[in-house]
């Protein structure tokens, strides 16, 4: 989603709504048709073959913040970085929601809202109940997991001083309940620490966003990547702004 001129948002704003109710609670929010049917996972809903009834659509399974944000980059093209760390959750969860959506710019704008975070604050960190969501809702492949794996192992790293070394009694206690539930994070941390991958998380996700470039990316073959030539440079290089390119499905 690239920004809009004032003109295309004016435009947008005196469309047709259509309503979308969120969560358990149904809040509502009225949305441009025109808009939200730039994403295929809506014009499907609204003007596909399963057409939702009178133009409304319920998401109850979905967080109202987090659906909130989702319609501020509907909006503005932009995802903030996080204040909090509740915000990081909620970017968690709109990167897993992006997923859903199958819209990949949503999901490069979101890892990179998670990742500044990281990178500009100490305080906030990879938590069980983040790490069950991301492994309970993101396929094998994920970008989200790729970010958490790497973060985490270089955050337990440093918490627990043995940088190049095998986790402390301390780290796996705390990666535990994680292993036990979760066998793709066994393989995914353990991997981690034994492959040649560990010396590129010598900062993990906490690098400077700059240096990270589309490391956790999706791009299409000669895409152009929202930030840029730099980042498009560090895509060219495998280490470390090494990205995951799809072949155009079209
Ligand atoms: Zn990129």
């Amino acid at each position: 989603m690239t920004s809009m001129t004032p003109q295309q948002a004016a435009k947008m704003l005196t469309n047709k709504l259509v309503t979308i109710r969120v969560g358990p609670a149904k809040v509502e929010f009225a949305i441009s048709k025109q808009l939200i049917c730039t994403i295929p996972f809506f014009s499907k809903a609204f003007e596909g073959g399963f057409k939702e009834s009178n133009g409304v659509m319920e998401l109850v399974d979905e967080d109202e913040q987090v659906f909130s944000t989702f319609i501020v980059w509907l909006y503005s093209g932009k995802v903030s970085r996080a204040n909090s760390q509740k915000d990081v959750d909620n970017l968690v969860k709109l990167y897993v929601f992006a997923d859903l959506c199958c819209n990949t710019m949503l999901e490069n704008r979101t890892i990179d809202a998670i990742a500044e975070t990281f990178s500009r604050y100490d305080e906030p960190s990879i938590t069980i109940s983040m790490a069950k969501h991301v492994y309970e809702t993101t396929p094998t492949n994920s970008l989200l997991r790729k970010w958490l794996i790497e973060t985490l192992v270089y955050d337990l790293s440093r918490k627990y001083n043995y940088v190049g070394e095998l986790p402390t009694k301390e780290a796996l206690e705390f990666v535990y309940p994680l292993v036990i539930e979760f066998p793709e994070f066994y393989l995914d941390f353990f991997g981690m620490l034994r492959t040649n991958d560990l010396h590129r998380v010598v900062h993990g996700g906490r690098g400077d966003l700059d240096d990270l470039g589309c490391r956790f990316h999706i791009h299409g073959q000669g895409e152009t990547c929202h930030r840029g030539e730099p980042a498009l440079a560090a895509w060219k290089d495998p280490i470390p702004g090494e990205a995951v390119v799809f072949e155009d499905q079209e």
